[in-house]
């Protein structure tokens, strides 16, 4: 099976042309800032009317979770919205929820058959969490997924809005 590439790239994830691009949600599943704000004003109210019924039928999505909708009009043809922590200091299992995030997205987009995901920078924005621990947990996490799953997936973007972000990914990626 062909080697799934890693890469990085800094703009904005509604333009972005993949499969599925990962929305950083909250757990009500109804709409929110950042990156998420992004996402709905860009893909219109299908979304949101998809997440409502998957709300409707299991009361939201608990943080470290993941659920699909469709992309709306979006380039992509999936949106797959998880919920990161709420940076807490860092004791109350961020790591762990934050890793969740990562792999429970590409396994619902592996179900999927998604070839194509991009990822936000989940948590580093409202939710606090300090950026370069998140980066390390990011690209730990999906080398790991990758590593231990026969997957088909072809690409994984991680999309930087900051340049902080961009350049820590960088970092990471290259070693
Ligand atoms: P969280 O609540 O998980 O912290 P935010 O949306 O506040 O979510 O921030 C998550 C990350 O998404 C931040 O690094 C932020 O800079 C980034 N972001 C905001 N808008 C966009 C966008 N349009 N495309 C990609 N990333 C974005």
């Amino acid at each position: 099976m062909a080697k799934t590439t890693i890469e990085v790239q800094q703009g904005d994830i509604t333009k972005v042309r993949v499969d599925a691009v990962v929305n950083a949600a909250n757990n009500s599943l109804l709409g929110g800032g950042g990156v998420d704000g992004a996402i709905h004003r860009a893909g219109g109210p299908a979304i949101l009317e998809e997440c409502r019924q998957i709300r409707a039928r299991q009361g939201g999505c608990p943080t470290g979770e993941a659920v699909i909708t469709t992309g709306g009009k979006l380039p992509a043809k999936y949106v797959i919205h998880t919920v990161g922590p709420v940076w807490d200091g860092g004791q109350k299992g961020e790591p762990d929820l934050l890793a969740s995030c990562y792999r429970n997205s590409l396994k619902l987009a592996e179900e999927n058959g998604v070839k194509s995901i991009a990822f936000p920078n989940i948590s580093t924005g409202v939710y606090g969490y300090p950026k370069d621990q998140a980066a390390k947990v990011a690209v730990e996490a999906t080398r790991a997924y990758l590593r231990e799953h026969k997957t088909n997936m072809e690409q994984v973007i991680f999309i930087c809005f900051d340049a902080e972000n961009f350049r820590l990914y960088q970092q990471l990626l290259n070693s």
